[in-house]
Parts: structure tokens; sequence; C-alpha cells
């Protein structure tokens, strides 16, 4: 499992909607992947503000942080 791989199957992942194969080999990976683990937290606090507030725009800061793991996550996974 790569780090390209859970950022593509995170949405899955967080939905709860993948087999749960995958959705071990995902927690194999952050348990070892500092990075993954970052996105995955700050994705999962996005989507908690989101759904447990009236529908308003996302926060900026934590559009802004969430954007940030997300392109230093990517950076280095092509790296
Ligand atoms: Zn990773």
């Amino acid at each position: 499992m790569k780090c390209k791989q859970i950022v593509k199957e995170l949405a899955d992942y967080l939905d709860e909607a993948l087999d749960p194969t995958l959705r071990e080999s995902i927690e194999l990976h952050l348990e070892k992947c500092k990075d993954c683990r970052l996105v995955v937290d700050t994705t999962k606090q996005t989507i908690q503000i989101y759904c447990n507030s009236e529908p308003a725009p996302l926060p900026q800061t934590t559009r802004q942080r969430l954007h940030e793991a997300l392109a230093k996550h990517l950076r280095r996974a092509r790296a």
C-alpha cells in the first residue's frame, strides 16, 4: 500500500464503504505512516465540523490546513 493509494481511497475509507481487506491495508499503512495519518485526521476533523454544523462554508483555516497537508503529502509521495 502506497501513500498515493491511501489518498485515493481516503473518501471511501472515511465513508466506511471499503471492503474489509482494503480497509485493513490502509490501517496497517496508517500505523506506520505519520504523513498519511495527518491527512486522515485532518480530513476526518473537516468532515466532522462540516456535518455537525449548520450548512456553512468550511472554516478557512481548516480548509487551508487540509490543502497544505494534502499538497505536502502528495509532493512527498511523488518524490
Ligand atoms: Zn503514507
